[in-house]
């Protein structure tokens, strides 16, 4: 089957200049903005980048996507979730007992701007080196790894042909029983969902136990008609469709917008999964809220969605303690420690800086 090869195409012609871009929105140009993509490059695909300027410069989009000032703040974490300190392997992050992350890729559709991997896809010689093998042999040493969860980077900048290639080797390894793909690409350059693409998680779906797409999106307004197409193609692949969001300040930090985004993803046959409390990366502390406040949101929305179609609420502990529940039952303050999944207590200093 011959895949479409638009949406490479689109993929390369997308916005990496940012004078490009602001002479195409048509906005003023802060000059400082020029020193931020000098350390946090930018990438706009075309069509994003006339939903953003549909929206105007005061709009999520141009929020979520073009750099900020406070970017070249030095606050923060340059490895906010510890990835470092669990790479077992070359391309893998093995930090929970049963699934590993896999990183084929460091590239991404877009440049978001408040990634938590922003510092280490921006110097990632040392932690995104291949050696394919290697990474096999370490996964048949531990067959207590069941699922392969397909991350980076976004791992569907891979071309079909690559991944088919991986999904083969890790379909050989008998303890392999789940696949999951992370991915911002259904919402931001859907032409990468070509018929290849559709076929090849077909074709997934019947080696593995399940195949899981979860769909990166924070707000209604990433959507098009495109998108919600693309995404409703999905639903004859056999593919479990699953959704995450960030929480993130100005741009969705309200349980109404955050509803709107739920029923969308229902309304696309997606089940809601994962809603981030915001990592402290640095370069992007301005979209941090207090913990407080994302359990006032996240108990408002408890209130308002059946518990199936609500996503779990979590947070990354930094240094790699990993991820835990966010929410409290016994009460929205934070007492300024959590529960590691290991059962120790942590301690969790929120940034004021933006505060
Ligand atoms: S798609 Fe994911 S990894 Fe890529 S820039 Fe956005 S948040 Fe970061």
């Amino acid at each position: 089957m011959v895949g479409n090869p638009n949406w490479t195409n689109e993929f390369k012609e997308s916005f990496k200049d940012l004078r490009e871009l602001y002479h195409f929105l048509d906005w003023p140009l802060p000059e400082v903005l020029l020193d931020v993509t000098r350390k946090y490059p930018v990438f706009v695909p075309r069509k994003l980048a006339l939903k953003m300027k549909q929206q105007g410069p005061f709009g999520v989009l141009a929020r979520e996507f073009l750099p900020h000032i406070h970017e070249l703040s030095d606050h923060g974490l340059s490895d906010p979730i510890g990835d470092k300190n669990h790479f077992k392997a070359p391309q893998l992050i093995h930090r929970y007992h049963s699934r590993a992350l896999f990183t084929p890729t460091t590239v991404c559709p877009v440049h978001c701007r408040y990634c938590f991997r922003k510092n280490e896809l921006n110097s990632p010689e040392e932690i995104f080196q291949q050696d394919f093998l290697e990474t096999i042999s370490y996964l048949k040493a531990h067959p207590e790894i069941s699922e392969i969860i397909f991350t980076g980077g976004d791992p569907l900048t891979v071309s079909n042909q690559k991944l088919e290639k991986y999904l083969r080797s890790f379909a050989e390894i008998e303890s392999i029983k789940d696949i999951r793909f992370h991915s911002r690409y259904p919402v931001i350059l859907p032409s990468r969902l070509d018929e290849e693409f559709c076929a090849l998680l077909k074709w997934a779906s019947d080696q593995f136990r399940t195949v899981s797409l979860a769909i990166h999106a924070n707000h209604e307004s990433e959507f098009d008609e495109e998108s919600k197409k693309a995404i409703s193609n999905l639903n004859g692949t056999g593919v479990q469709l699953l959704s995450q969001t960030v929480l993130l300040k100005d741009v969705n930090d309200d349980s109404t917008i955050l509803i709107e985004l739920f029923e969308l993803f229902l309304d696309l046959k997606v089940r809601p999964y994962y809603l981030h409390h915001p990592d402290q990366v640095k370069g992007g502390l301005h979209f941090y809220l207090p913990l407080e406040r994302g359990r006032i949101i996240y108990h408002s929305l408890r209130d308002r969605l059946p518990g199936w179609a609500l996503p779990q609420y979590v947070i990354d502990i930094p240094e790699g303690h990993g991820k835990v529940s966010a929410f409290n039952p016994e009460g929205t303050s934070f007492s300024g420690q959590l529960i590691s999944r290991t059962g120790e207590l942590k301690k969790l200093q929120e940034p004021d800086f933006f505060n």
